[in-house]
């Protein structure tokens, strides 16, 4: 009979959404065969670890990742894998490369060499790629927005070759309802994001089956007063007034204030919150001044964000997200956790960006599931990180 594959013995088991518990974990082909108090005598396992009464999770799920340190996924497969590589010394065990789409027939091509990609990494589960865009209205100066285009679509999934996970668009962009209804019934998740749109429009991108916005409230735009004193609303709202509608948020404290993430969480209940990071290169560095592939030069401060250095003309401004995964963690702890018991805050970054994603192997502790394991320090810093089972980190 073949041996466990790893058995981790002697830890506080933390079951996201529901509570904590103490005992053992053992894994079999990379998956958890056994969870909780497992009192048959313990067998032979190519690993044993005692793990000290310290915490052990399942890892963090990141829905929308751009990069990380010095890498970033849309430079292609070599970065995308040096990427990968770094995501256990943050917690994070799966991620979704998030490519910024373009109506370009090379970029069919492009997403055709990156899904081929994902299946070569070992070191972080990427069980599938995020585009985001390209049809979205208010993606930033100088990026046009593409309307709608379920043919195009239809190239993106071939090439993707079921590899892709996520599509972002925005509610307010030209013939957006087909390509929303399609990417449902391909088993693709649309995100609404990047967006300025009215109440009518969000509403009817979320009856043709878009149920998740994502780094909600960041490039979220208000519409215009039409009445002085009367407060518009538009997307933000319609989202947060619909009960089918979940939100993601970057928890850097810096892309939105964690008021609006308090405001989500009482809105929508916990199960309908979920974290990301957005990082990009810069994050997880630590301080100081660094080059970018966009020719101009950041600052980043670590735990806060990465910012445009002079002489670019937008000297000051957000370079992206340099978040990680386990500082959004402690910065929720941070927030909220006068508020909300422990076990639904790693919620937001386990169980439930992963049931978003329709990952139900992914985010949770129990038999069954994959194997994808943190074993944290009392910080928020991971002290060993298994994916599939296998040690990458610590
Ligand atoms: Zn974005």
């Amino acid at each position: 009979m073949a041996g466990d594959t790893l058995r981790i013995s002697n830890a506080r088991l933390l079951f996201p959404g529901s509570g904590f518990g103490t005992g053992s974990v053992v894994v079999r082909d990379g998956r958890i065969t056994a969870v909780g108090d497992v009192t048959a005598v313990p067998g032979e396992a190519d690993e044993n670890v005692d793990a000290g009464e310290a915490l052990l999770t399942p890892g963090l799920v990141d829905l929308h990742t751009h990069g990380i340190e010095r890498y970033r996924y849309d430079a292609g497969p070599g970065e995308l894998r040096a990427a990968a590589d770094r995501l256990a010394a943050y917690g994070c065990t799966c991620a979704l490369p998030t490519l910024i789409g373009r109506r370009e027939e090379r970029f069919v091509a492009f997403v055709a060499e990156m899904a081929g990609a994902l299946d070569g990494v070992t070191s972080a589960s990427l069980p599938g790629l995020h585009l985001e865009g390209p049809f979205m209205a208010r993606t930033g100066a100088g990026c046009e927005t593409v309307p709608g285009d379920p043919g195009f679509v239809r190239e993106l999934l071939a090439a993707a070759g079921g590899r892709l996970r996520v599509m972002s668009v925005s509610p307010e962009v030209g013939n957006i309802l087909p390509v929303i209804e399609l990417l449902v019934a391909e088993g693709v998740v649309p995100f609404l994001t990047h967006t300025g749109a009215g109440v009518a429009e969000t509403q009817r991108a979320l009856a043709a089956g878009a149920r998740h916005a994502t780094h909600f409230y960041d490039v979220f735009y208000a519409p215009p007063e039409t009445d002085l004193g009367v407060r518009p609303v538009g997307c933000v709202e319609a989202i947060l007034a619909d009960p089918r509608a979940s939100v993601d948020f970057i928890c850097d404290g810096v892309h939105v204030d964690p008021v609006a993430i308090r405001m989500g969480l009482r809105c929508k209940g916990w199960e309908q919150v979920a974290m990301i990071t957005d990082s990009n290169i810069g994050a997880g560095l630590p301080a100081g001044e660094y080059a970018t592939p966009w020719g101009f030069r950041i600052r980043v401060a670590p735990e806060t964000a990465a910012r445009i250095l002079p002489p670019h003309p937008l000297a000051g401004a957000l370079a992206g997200s340099a978040l990680t995964a386990n500082r959004g963690m402690a910065n929720l702890h941070a927030w909220f956790g006068g508020e909300y018991p422990a076990e639904l805050l790693w919620a937001l970054g386990t169980c439930n960006p992963a049931r978003l994603a329709n990952l139900p192997a992914k985010g949770v502790l129990q038999v069954g599931a994959d194997a994808d394991l943190v074993l944290w320090n009392d910080d928020f810093t991971p002290a060993a990180t298994w994916v599939g089972g296998r040690r990458v980190f610590g």
